[in-house]
């Protein structure tokens, strides 16, 4: 491919899967290749900053799994990952009156719930209702059981009101009544060690490695010249005659001609913005995926104290409220700490716990000052804890929700999904137009303007992004794969051969 006959390909969104296709396509040879990104950093929901001794992840901190995960694959084989351990198994469940639950008793409440989702997928898989219901009737069948009569039912039911929040942070629901319980096994989870930190350095390492940033020592690596920052679109018209998309932003009279757009912004943009963004609107069974697959909210709070004060044995503490207690704060306005649900350990920062906060209280928390939210905070340790609790000197919340450029944290698949039986594939699907193949030097003749989605000539308008990936959706892995998917299919319609001299392997 010479640059003279090189599309104009334009992605929009420097995040993970933004990044990954932008890297795939000048290694397939194309040229022509603009990153359009909203944020003044690139990054997306992976955002790592400095914080106390060292950095923090607002966003994805940990590689899950090894087999079958694509950032394990690249990162491993540098050394670049770390085991984090237990951290979120061997942590202290702690009642609302100081008390520690047992460990003789914690660790049957985490075997029955444990088992309850890994061993019994099967079971699962035959599930017409929602994941809440299905867990609902599998803990307290096994707490019937006589070999677990010891088990106070009340504290039983406070973990199990606990372990449902853990839960929902990990599909970002708001409760798991609205998570399918067969949509939940869409999810792969790759085998191997699922919480694997960047040491010292972060997941932008992970972006550092892939556009060797490392190795060129410039903060954008091979992407350098290939980046606009603060490049918000607002619009995407893509029934021009000639084939093109114009593609206009925020404060721009400006308007950038593309032949092909790649879309990696998140599916809570989509959601928001999907009736302005797109002239002419979106085909309906777009609509539909956009509308149907769920995306929900999951925020991290970072404090750090001058000095450690919890024993060295513990990774971190799930907070279990007794009912009477519970009441103390319901209507109040540190109404929004019931869904702060645990705190825990952070690698390579001993001072540091992390808490995580879910649903609608995790939005609401956004809208609070800093203050407000530090205070709730320690509140919630002088209430649980035993000890003097320090004040703390440094602080951070995400927001991912109130940011206009995320409006959320991840998809995942809800009753609703399900009810209209859409997917990822549908969202994945391009708007293609119907145009004469490329031609032998590798530009393409233009043709009359007849849209289609489903008839697979040119694609005008790809949608990559965690969403759309089937199988990974939520994870950085997923976003990676859909980056190169989308990179694939346009080396695929220009004839760049998987065989070609610039084909990337899995190595970097
Ligand atoms: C709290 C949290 C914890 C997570 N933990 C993990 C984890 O441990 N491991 C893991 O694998 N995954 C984790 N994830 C998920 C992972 O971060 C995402 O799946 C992945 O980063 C998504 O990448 P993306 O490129 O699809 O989307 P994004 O990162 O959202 O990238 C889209 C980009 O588009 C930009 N954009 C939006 N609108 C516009 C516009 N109009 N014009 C131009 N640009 C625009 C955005 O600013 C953004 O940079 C976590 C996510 C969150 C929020």
């Amino acid at each position: 491919m010479t640059s003279s006959t090189n599309p104009r390909i334009v992605i929009i969104g420097a995040g993970v899967s933004g990044i990954s296709c932008a890297v795939r396509l000048l290694q397939y040879g194309f040229e022509n290749v603009l990153l359009l990104e909203a944020e003044p950093r690139i990054g997306g929901r992976v955002h790592t900053m400095p914080f106390g001794e060292n950095v923090i992840d607002l966003g994805a901190q940990w590689c899950h799994g090894e087999k079958d995960n694509i950032v394990y694959e690249l990162a491993h084989k540098h050394n670049l990952l770390e085991t984090t351990g237990g951290v979120y198994e061997n942590y202290k469940c702690i009642r609302s009156n100081r008390e520690v639950v047992p460990e003789s008793i914690s660790q049957r409440l985490k075997d029955i719930v444990s088992d309850s989702l890994v061993t019994r997928q099967m079971e699962l898989r035959n599930c017409n209702g929602s994941l809440g219901s299905y867990l609902t009737n599998k803990f307290y069948e096994a707490l019937g059981r006589p070999e677990n009569s010891d088990i106070d039912m009340a504290i039983a039911r406070e973990f199990f009101e606990n372990y449902q929040k853990f839960e929902n942070s990990v599909e970002a629901s708001d409760t798991l009544d609205e998570v399918s319980g067969r949509g939940y096994l869409e999810y792969w989870e790759c085998d191997g060690d699922i919480l694997l930190n960047w040491k010292d350095k972060g997941f932008i390492e992970f972006l550092r490695l892939i556009t060797k940033a490392r190795e060129l020592a410039n903060e954008l690596g091979i992407l350098e010249q290939h980046v606009l920052l603060e490049k918000r679109v607002k619009q995407i018209r893509w029934n021009r005659n000639d084939c093109c998309v114009d593609i206009k932003c925020d404060n721009d009279d400006e308007v950038i001609i593309a032949d092909h757009v790649i879309l990696t912004v998140s599916l809570g943009v989509l959601k928001e913005q999907q009736l302005t963004l797109f002239d002419p609107k979106l085909p309906v069974e777009k609509q539909r995926a956009i509308d149907s697959l769920a995306f929900g909210t999951v925020n991290k709070i970072f404090i750090e104290f001058p000095e450690k004060f919890w024993p060295d044995d513990w990774t971190g503490f799930t907070l279990l409220w007794r009912e009477e207690d519970i009441d103390e704060i319901r209507g109040t306005s540190r109404a929004w700490l019931e869904d702060v649900f645990g705190f825990y350990c952070v690698s390579y920062q001993p001072k540091i716990l992390s808490g995580w906060i879910i649903g609608a209280n995790g939005r609401h928390m956004e809208t609070l000052s800093e203050d407000e939210v530090l205070a709730g905070c320690i509140f919630l340790f002088r209430k649980f804890l035993e000890w003097d609790i320090p004040e703390p000197c440094n602080f951070k919340t995400s927001t991912w929700h109130t940011n206009e450029n995320f409006r959320g944290s991840y998809s995942f698949r809800s009753m609703y999904t399900e009810e209209v039986g859409t997917s990822a594939r549908e969202l994945a699907q391009p708007l293609t137009i119907v145009t004469s193949p490329p031609l032998s030097n590798g530009s393409v003749a233009s043709s009359n303007a007849l849209y289609s989605q489903t008839r697979c000539d040119k694609p005008i308008v790809q949608f990559a992004g965690e969403a759309t990936s089937d199988h990974y959706y939520s994870t950085v892995h997923g976003a990676v794969e859909a980056g190169w998917r989308e990179a694939r299919r346009l080396a695929d319609f220009y004839g760049v051969s998987r065989n070609s001299t610039k084909e990337p392997k899995a190595q970097l």
